[in-house]
């Protein structure tokens, strides 16, 4: 496999199945997130989770942290790792901000470098997440994946930075990021990488290392391959020590030695037990790869909304991008493409607005009003339409009401990850206000066609 094969390989897997991948550090806007990412430096984005919302609440922006002591900073910090030092570069990196940047957050990564606190990981997760950059923020788990899968051969962050960054697509680099970081938060841990769960084994260079690494006989890898190659030779091996076995008791016990008493031990002993040791040993062994073979996994059931077809559509009230109300009433008579999507400017949910856009003109032709809901706040809609053009009006539901009153929310999986989110699905709502579809399976790229398709 070339490593563009593998580039390929991994991508395609993961924009295909893990079209949303973001940070799980909480924050709600570029303050928030640079100040939780510093934080989050040899730390757990749980921990700093459960720290950052009394932080912000009393501390809410750069004026307020630089106004504070670092004193004070480290009481609301100290479960974090290095807590006094942090606290210190946080109530500086606030002061330059006002100083040196006038409160704005830089985009350029060698302006974001010279804030206390913000290495090149850090500067690099603001630039991409922020300023929507292609840059690559190498952290342990991006570092140790891209190695393992082969897709770097790089000894330092920056070596990877730089491979990564030369092989992946730029549109693709902040969100290939979170991927590597997820999938070796979930999958490819550091000890001991779940590889037989992994989907990644194709294209993985340590797992087939690992396969032929006679050193490692208890790698998982390792009985894999007995498990699917070595079974035949098992069960002849088993059939071959039986043979052995009772032929070296017929050869060493004649039947006039037969009897207990008599029987010259010396002469059976060395090779019938050797024989029936061997036949023990490979028992256990068949018996290990049976029970491995029967371990039997649950298939994870993602929450889907308990609505149907001919249900009375909930109403719904809220502002869009432009700050203009919408509201179901004053949509009597129209059929509604109302659709959940998780995040503005994620891989999946932008395909699957470009394709409601592309076939809006067609939709609107059937007297469709296509309406997009999320969590997002108007600002984040705002960009977002703007930046792909969508000709249709994002709802801004920040309490989440439409989200629960459609019941999209719930748990769902992320690269081995169970957790709770909007889960995508389309509702379409006729003029009698009725719900006439409801589209769980919803394929991205080509949504509008799926619903002109219904
Ligand atoms: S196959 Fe194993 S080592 Fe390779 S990426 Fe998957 S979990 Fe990691």
């Amino acid at each position: 496999m070339t490593l563009k094969e593998r580039y390929n390989g991994v991508i395609n897997y993961f924009k295909t199945n893990v079209p949303v991948a973001e940070t799980e550090l909480q924050y709600s806007n570029p303050y928030e997130l640079i100040v939780a990412v510093i934080l989050s430096a040899q730390c757990t984005d749980k921990r700093i989770n459960q720290v950052t919302p009394k932080l912000f609440r009393d501390y809410p922006n750069a004026e307020a942290l630089a106004s504070a002591s670092s004193d004070t900073i480290f009481n609301y910090i100290r479960s974090v790792s290095y807590p006094n030092n942090k606290a210190k570069h946080l109530v500086n990196m606030a002061n330059m901000l006002l100083n040196d940047f006038k409160g704005v957050i830089p985009s350029d990564i060698d302006e974001l470098v010279k804030l206390p606190g913000v290495g090149r990981k850090t500067a690099n997760v603001v630039a991409s997440v922020i300023y929507d950059k292609p840059a690559m923020a190498v952290d342990t788990h991006v570092f140790r994946v891209s190695n393992r899968l082969g897709l770097t051969k790089a000894i330092t962050p920056l070596q990877s930075e730089q491979q990564l960054i030369k092989y992946i697509p730029e549109q693709y680099v902040a969100t290939a990021h979170h991927w590597l970081i997820l999938h070796g938060r979930y999958t490819c841990l550091a000890r001991t990488p779940k590889c037989e769960i992994c989907p990644l084994t194709e294209c993985c260079l340590y797992f087939k290392t690992k396969t032929i690494n006679k050193s490692a006989p208890h790698s998982l890898s390792n009985k894999k391959v007995t498990l699917k190659n070595d079974i035949p030779k098992l069960v002849m091996a088993t059939k071959k020590i039986k043979t052995s076995a009772s032929s070296a008791t017929k050869k060493t016990a004649p039947k006039k030695l037969a009897a207990k008493n008599t029987a010259p031990k010396a002469s059976i002993k060395p090779a019938a037990k050797k024989a029936v040791a061997k036949k023990v040993a490979v028992k256990k062994s068949t018996t290990v790869v049976k029970k491995t073979t029967e371990v039997k996994q649950t298939k994870f059931v993602a929450h889907s909304t308990s609505l149907k077809m001919g249900d009375k559509a909930p109403a719904f009230k809220a502002k869009d991008q432009n700050g203009k109300l919408i509201s179901s009433t004053d949509l009597k008579g129209k059929n509604i493409v109302l659709y959940f999507y998780p995040k503005d400017n994620t891989p999946g949910c932008t395909m699957e607005a470009c394709s409601l856009r592309d076939e809006h003109q067609y939709l609107s032709k059937k007297n469709f009003v296509v309406l997009g809901v999320s969590a997002d706040d108007e600002k984040m809609h705002k960009k977002f339409a703007t930046k792909y053009d969508l000709p249709f009006s994002l709802l801004a539901d920040t309490d989440m009401s439409i989200i629960k009153a459609y019941d999209v929310w719930g748990t769902k999986q992320f690269m081995g990850k169970i957790y709770d989110g909007i889960i995508r699905t389309t509702f379409i709502i006729n003029e009698k206000g009725l719900i006439a579809h409801v589209i769980n399976d919803v394929k991205t790229k080509e949504h509008g066609k799926q619903i002109l398709d219904l």
